[in-house]
């Protein structure tokens, strides 16, 4: 470092924490920041490795274990989220698989909103119960059902706010609240708000994990996952899981990802803009029987959405009635993606009951509320007109 610097990056605007920070610059003084494609690392001397090893010295040994690119996406992202630590995987899936394993043990019991992402209920239904760790299921917005649902041996809470795919809005602050009073962490995936919108560390959240493959790459290119929390419970929970396991992110990767976060301010209030107006072009069409955008104020939970939420997200969901209205909508989009993505500079839309959700039966999907008419759309950063004419055309022939 050259010249003096007393600026405090976590005073810092999310834009600019997104674009400066974490930032280690080589002794070549790039601009950009390095790819450090490397599996390992040499040591000057064996003393040099002994005390490298010993934790003495804190570089880096390994790439399964940390790797200088990687690292500066995590303190980036940390620094944005406003967490003391972060750690990455390899995908959204990853981070959230360890985010539960690191916290639960035998006998232990999970709680968590019934409207999950896919993996995310096969791991609770189908693989925990191997090991004993034994999960129900609640009603995100309906806190009765969430105070009853404590047990004793309840460890983990697992909530997803927005919700896939309906944008269902669970109260974080709330069930932070009962949550603790039960002795148990809560774990908020964060993907739909992003960190621009939502920051569930600030309404009492434990751990916060994301898909990075979303809005922070939003370019369609890498997968990636990230945990974020107080560096003390990364460091207990996670620190040696991730060290044996191996589910590291690639540098590639957390590279592509740095210069995602780069722009992700930017993207996603500009997606959130043109979501918020194409929300409501739907509903204005007269089509859907029901149009969800958290930050609409027709929203189940519109009043909870704008307390704990600075942005509605590019996300809009709509009900056309029935299967073949929906299919007879996706075929007709001519600019718009049929794709299961989101977060994406591309705008997407997806029919949840036949692709993300067909796993799920179908009185569970009722339950949540998805029948069959359902679309979701992801907004991108296409133009605002060029988005409404595809829409009000594929609308026009439902
Ligand atoms: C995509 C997604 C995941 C999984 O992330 P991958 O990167 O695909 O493994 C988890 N939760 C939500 C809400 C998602 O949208």
């Amino acid at each position: 470092m050259s010249h003096s610097n007393s600026e405090d990056p976590k005073d810092w605007a999310p834009a600019t924490q997104a674009i400066r920070g974490g930032l280690m610059r080589s002794p070549f003084g790039e601009t950009s920041e390095a790819l450090y494609l490397t599996q390992s690392f040499v040591y000057d001397s064996a003393e040099g490795a002994d005390a490298r090893f010993a934790g003495d010295d804190p570089g880096f040994v390994y790439s399964r274990y940390a790797n200088p690119t990687v690292k500066m996406f995590e303190d980036r992202l940390a620094l944005l989220e406003g967490a003391e630590a972060c750690r990455t995987a390899a995908s959204g899936m990853a981070a959230i698989f360890m985010a539960l394993n690191g916290l639960v043990r035998t006998g232990d019991h999970i709680l968590a909103s019934r409207a999950l992402f896919g993996s995310c209920r096969w791991l609770l239904t189908e693989y925990f119960p191997r090991f004993g760790v034994e999960t129900t299921t609640v009603d995100g917005p309906d806190l009765a059902q969430w105070e009853h649902g404590f047990r004793p041996n309840t460890k983990v809470v697992l909530i997803e706010s927005p919700a896939n795919p309906l944008l269902e809005v669970v109260d974080v602050a709330a069930i932070c609240q009962l949550a603790h009073a039960a002795g148990a962490r809560v774990v908020v995936d964060n993907v739909f708000a992003t960190p621009i919108f939502q920051k569930p560390l600030t309404l009492g959240a434990d751990i916060v994990v994301y898909s990075a493959t979303k809005h922070i790459d939003g370019q369609g290119r890498v997968m990636g996952g990230a945990i974020l929390g107080p560096a003390a419970l990364l460091e207990e929970s996670y620190r040696d899981l991730l060290r044996h396991t191996g589910p590291a992110l690639s540098p590639f990767n957390a590279w592509v990802l740095l210069k995602g976060l780069e722009t992700l301010d930017l993207r996603v209030r500009r997606q959130s803009d043109t979501a918020a107006r194409l929300a409501d072009l739907i509903a204005d069409s007269g089509k859907a029987r029901s149009t969800r955008y958290p930050l609409r104020k027709d929203h189940p939970q519109y009043e909870v959405a704008r307390r704990q939420m600075s942005g509605g997200s590019n996300l809009v969901a709509f009900d056309l009635g029935e299967a073949a209205k929906a299919f007879r909508f996706l075929n007709a989009l001519q600019l718009i993606d049929i794709s299961n993505n989101l977060g994406d500079a591309k705008s997407m839309a997806v029919h949840p009951p036949t692709t993300t959700h067909r796993a799920m039966a179908e009185a569970e999907r009722l339950k949540i509320g998805l029948t069959d008419g359902w679309v979701r759309l992801s907004v991108g950063l296409e133009d605002v007109e060029d988005l409404s004419r595809d829409l009000s055309r594929a609308l026009a022939l439902v």
